[in-house]
Order: structure tokens, then sequence, then C-alpha cells
């Protein structure tokens, strides 16, 4: 009897993802089974008769939901997303569910796209468009500011956080300062000058986010960096959305010292995101309190929703599936952090 093809379950699924999965399934013959559903505790059962979870950013899968995904036979979380916040890699490892990522589908498709929110923000595009398309043509309220020699501030300059200081740098004639353990020496040679943390926080006109959430990481722009921030600080974040602690931006927006903020990502996105809410009432006052804001341009976690990323991340996610169906080393394999010695 002919074995039956292994199956997939993917969770949170949007028609992009139905699209490029079943484009890149073509040449592999898994049986994919869309669900759009988010993974959580009320669907983890859903993943019954399924060896593969395939989950993106907002599919929580804590704990009891890896219990859930164990009992129900999953042996691989496959995640199509760099970032890997969402899944409890200790519990996993314990549970002997394996997990893969996809470190890098397109550092490109998200530094574009920070660089275009950072020029709408500073120049005001978002709003000049809503205006002409009324016919009203008038200038008053779109006066912008340059980038060119204003200090940029990169935090986290891996793969996208690289292309977004070095476009900065030379594309822009920004002065950048970075910050990251791990010294990107193509910057330094650019000009590109890594300062501490602290120093960059207190020094840039601009900050944007290109570091993963981690402990270290959580809410590294709070209330204390904001009030020793430079006054009409620009904020554009990419990454993810805990980075920044939005209540206390809200305040600083309110006492008028961050002069824009610009974010695709937001600590509660988890529920709202991804999906379309027009016609809902969003219980989220933090989220609604910041579309209040002239001086706040947001996006939907949009950064990585290109052509070509999609591709990518289908390609690699198939090609980890692949790889565990048939015993091979995992190139993509997440392993828990190693427990810090006292
Ligand atoms: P990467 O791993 O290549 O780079 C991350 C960099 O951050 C590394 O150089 C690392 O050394 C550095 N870093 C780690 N801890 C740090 C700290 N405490 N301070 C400063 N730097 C630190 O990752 P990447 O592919 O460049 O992605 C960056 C982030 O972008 C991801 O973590 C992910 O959360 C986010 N992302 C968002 C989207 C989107 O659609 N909005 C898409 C892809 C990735």
């Amino acid at each position: 009897m002919p074995q039956s093809p292994t199956q997939i379950i993917v969770f949170g699924t949007r028609a992009y993802d139905r699209h490029c999965l079943t484009r890149a399934n073509a040449t592999q013959g898994f049986d994919l089974r869309f669900i759009d559903a988010p993974l959580t505790k009320d669907t983890a059962g859903l993943a019954a008769g399924a060896q593969i979870a395939c989950l993106f950013v907002n599919d929580m899968a804590d704990r009891p939901v890896l219990e859930l995904l164990a009992k129900a036979g999953v042996r691989l979380v496959a995640l199509r997303c760099a970032g890997y916040n969402n899944v409890d890699l200790a519990a996993a490892q314990a549970l002997d569910i394996a997990v893969v990522h996809v470190p890098s589908y397109s550092p490109h498709a998200v530094s574009e796209f920070t660089i275009g929110l950072l020029l709408s923000l500073e120049r005001k595009i978002h709003r000049a468009w809503s205006r002409v398309r009324d016919n009203n043509f008038a200038l008053d309220g779109l006066v912008g500011r340059n980038l060119h020699g204003r200090v940029a501030g990169v935090v986290g300059t891996g793969q996208i956080g690289a292309l977004v200081a070095r476009a900065l740098r030379a594309g822009f004639g920004c002065d950048v300062l970075a910050s990251d353990p791990v010294v990107d020496q193509g910057l330094v040679d650019i000009g590109v000058r890594y300062v501490d943390r602290a120093e960059l926080l207190r020094s840039a006109d601009i900050i944007t986010l290109h570091c993963p959430l981690t402990p270290d990481t959580r809410h590294l722009i709070d209330a204390a960096v904001l009030a020793n921030a430079r006054p009409g600080l620009t904020i554009v974040n990419t990454s993810r959305g805990a980075l920044i602690d939005a209540s206390a931006l809200i305040d600083a927006l309110k006492l008028r010292r961050v002069g824009g903020v610009a974010l695709d990502v937001y600590e509660q996105e988890a529920g709202i995101f991804f999906d379309d809410l027009s016609d809902e009432i969003v219980d989220d006052e933090v989220l609604q309190r910041l579309l209040t804001f002239p001086n706040v341009l947001m996006t939907g976690h949009q950064a990585f929703l290109t052509d070509e990323a999609l591709a990518a991340i289908a390609q690699t996610t198939l090609q980890s599936v692949g790889d565990f169906v048939a015993g091979r080393p995992l190139a993509h394999r997440l392993s828990a952090p190693q427990p810090r010695p006292d």
C-alpha cells in the first residue's frame, strides 16, 4: 500500500500563505491542511492526524498548547517566520517536538519597508495621499524633516538592521550609531559607529529597532528612555511590538516629547493584526489611542510581505519539513536556551 503523504496543519492561514505554500508544495507533495484560526488552546486539537504544525508570529505555542499539540501527534513545529518568541522552546524540547524557523527569507523586504515607513512619517506622505484624494492640495501641516545629517540609531545590526544602517549611512548621509553585541565590520568601514545602548538611546534623533525580543530587550524603549531621549525623537519599530512600552510611548507623545512614531508591530497585536476588524469595536485602549495621534503611522505587521519573501518562506519551510520526514539534520532547528549558571 502506498504511504499517505505527511500531513501539515497550517495555523493562522491567510490567502497569501495558501497560495505560496501550495505553489512550493507542487514539488513536495505534502498534505497541507489550512486552518484560518490561530493556534490556541482551543484550536490545538485540530492538529490530530498531522505530524507537523506550521505557525506564524502570533500563534502562541506556550507549554499548555505544546502539550496539546504533542498529544495530537505533532512532532515538528515549523515556524514560517524568523522570530520565535511565541514558542516555549524548553517545553518543546521536553515534549520531544523539534522546532524550526526561517532565519532568513528576505531581509530586503523588511529593511525596505522600514525605510519606506520612515520616509512616509518624516515627509507626511501618508497624510498628503489622503488629502489629495479629497482634492485638497494645500501644503499647510505637511512640513517634514530631512534625514540627511540627522543622528540615526540602529538597535540590532543583523541581517535587517545592517541593511537599514547601510541605507541610512550610505544612501541618506545620516550619522549612524549602532548597538549590537556583534560588530559588523562592513558597517564600521562605511562610518557606522558602535556605541553602548544607553548612549544610542540618548543621542539619536531617529531610533530604529532590529533586535530580537528577549528578556533583555523587552520594553527597551520605556518611560526612562523616553524621558532622556532627544526632543522630537523619531521611533521606527518593524521588529517586535514588546520592544516598546506602548503606554509610556503614549505618555511621551502627549507631552510632545516624541516627534514621530512608525510601528509595524504592537505588543498586543495577537488577535487583532492580520484580521479585518473594520466593522468591529476593538477593545484595546492603547492601540486605539496610538491611532489617534497625527504623528503616529501604523501598519499591521506587513514588513515581510513581498512576493519574494513569501516564496522564500514557503520554500524553506517545506524544505525543513522534507528534511525532518527524511530524518536528515535540520539546518534551521532552534534549541532551548541553556540555563545560566548562577
Ligand atoms: P538577525 O538575527 O539577523 O539580527 C538580530 C541582531 O540583533 C543580531 O545581530 C543580534 O546580535 C542583535 N541583538 C541581539 N540582542 C541584542 C541586544 N540586546 N541589543 C542589540 N542587538 C541585539 O535578525 P533579523 O533577520 O535582522 O531580524 C531582526 C528582527 O526583525 C527579528 O528578531 C524579528 O523579530 C523582526 N522581523 C520582523 C518582520 C516584520 O514583518 N515586521 C519580519 C522579519 C523579522
